[in-house]
């Protein structure tokens, strides 16, 4: 257990919640959660499936008709062949996530892994006594990976790399030439390859492919999405695994031990997540909405004195550079909740690569954003005065 890591956004958010328990007012940029409700079809959707009797367990994969339905909306998504026998249904992407990770890592294998990155890949790596090897990603190369440096770290122990596009927490894109150039490497070297593409939807620029769909990937790589940022479905708890059928009986296996199979009636409501024009809809005005508001951030960021902000393609964070403020990001962080009232993310609550930087999320409405910047701004004014 000591092994373990955690995520320090829902430590940051209870904290924030306990100062606003004491009547204190706290601007979110915390959590990485959408602001939005549930669009009402999909809600809809779930009721009728709940009415219509889907109240029991399914099969660990989930039920053979929603299965067929996710693949063949994965196999357009994708672009390549995808077989519902090559698709799995969990309580949450995590899940995946970690089945994957228990089922192909041996101790003291080696796993790539994005710095700064999502804190759960390091953590459940080094729980399953595997070593985390960090890839860093730099501002200066709007946070893309360097295919030398992912080469450098390649030993005869590496097992997986793990890539997250568009990635939490820099909102960073990986071109379609740093894929082909991790595909490349994956295939002369034998690796698995974990794509994290639960933003996959929240992206501005040009559509960019799944790594999945290039040229030897399919049969080494687990794409791994769910419905919980791209829908408003956090709470909902569904993950979305592709991968090659052998590892998804594995991962059968490690959810028959574990949550029997993802809730039925959400099973149901997957389906029409995916598939209806009302979802095209939803997640578009969606999107829009999380553009506008990152360039009302990165433009507010950027006029405070001793902050810079690089304007990022995807997901709905962005990850400021606050070094000229002099002041360390987590005594930064800690200060901006107890005394200004904003909750943010330190850089390095992802990785050493996060030091001198914060981490905030806009998934909040225009006005708290603004009034975040301000509080933000006001702060870090008096202090320097
Ligand atoms: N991957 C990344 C990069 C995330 O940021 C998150 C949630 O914050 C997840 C996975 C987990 O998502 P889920 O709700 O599907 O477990």
């Amino acid at each position: 257990m000591q092994r373990l890591g955690t995520e320090s956004a829902f430590e940051v958010l209870a904290q924030a919640k306990r100062l606003e328990a004491q009547g204190r007012s706290v601007v979110h940029l915390e959590i990485g959660e959408p602001d939005f409700a549930t669009p009402p079809h999909i809600v809809a959707a779930a009721e009728a499936a709940i009415e219509d009797g889907y109240t029991h367990y399914t099969p660990a994969g989930g039920i053979p008709a929603v299965r067929e339905g996710v693949a063949a909306h994965y196999a357009r998504r994708l672009g390549m062949d995808v077989e519902p026998g090559e698709v799995i249904l969990t309580p949450g992407s995590k899940n995946i996530l970690m089945f994957a990770l228990m089922s192909l890592v041996e101790e003291g294998e080696e796993v790539i892994l994005p710095d700064p990155g999502y804190p759960i890949y390091a953590s459940l790596t080094s729980f399953l006594g595997a070593v985390p090897r960090t890839l860093p990603l730099r501002e200066a190369n709007e946070f893309r990976l360097d295919p030398e440096e992912l080469a450098s770290l390649i030993t005869s122990k590496t097992r997986l790399i793990i890539l997250n596009t568009p990635h939490n927490p820099t909102g960073g894109i990986l071109t379609e030439d740093n894929l082909k150039d991790v595909a490349r490497l994956a295939v002369e070297h034998d690796l698995w390859v974990l794509a994290d593409e639960i933003y996959s939807q929240i992206a501005y620029g040009d559509a960019v492919p799944s790594i999945a769909s290039l040229p030897g990937m399919k049969e080494r790589t687990i794409v791994m999405d769910g419905l919980s940022k791209a829908y408003a479905m956090c709470g909902w708890r569904l993950g979305i695994g592709v991968a090659p059928a052998e590892l998804v009986r594995q991962m059968e296996t490690l959810m028959i031990n574990s949550s029997s199979c993802a809730t039925a009636f959400i099973q149901v409501a997957t389906l029409t997540a995916l598939d209806s024009p009302e979802s095209e809809g939803s997640v578009a005005r969606m999107r829009e909405e999380y553009q506008r508001r990152r360039d009302v951030v990165v433009e507010g960021l950027n006029q405070i004195p001793g902050v810079h902000c690089h304007t990022p393609g995807g997901a709905f964070y962005v990850f400021p550079n606050v070094s000229a403020t002099g002041i360390p990001e987590r005594e930064l962080a800690s200060a901006l909740l107890a005394e200004a009232g904003v909750a943010t993310l330190a850089g390095t609550a992802f990785g050493e690569m996060g030091k001198g930087f914060l981490r905030l999320s806009y998934a909040n409405s225009i006005p708290q954003l603004q009034e975040g910047l301000s509080r933000i701004a006001r702060y870090l004014e008096a202090r320097a005065a």
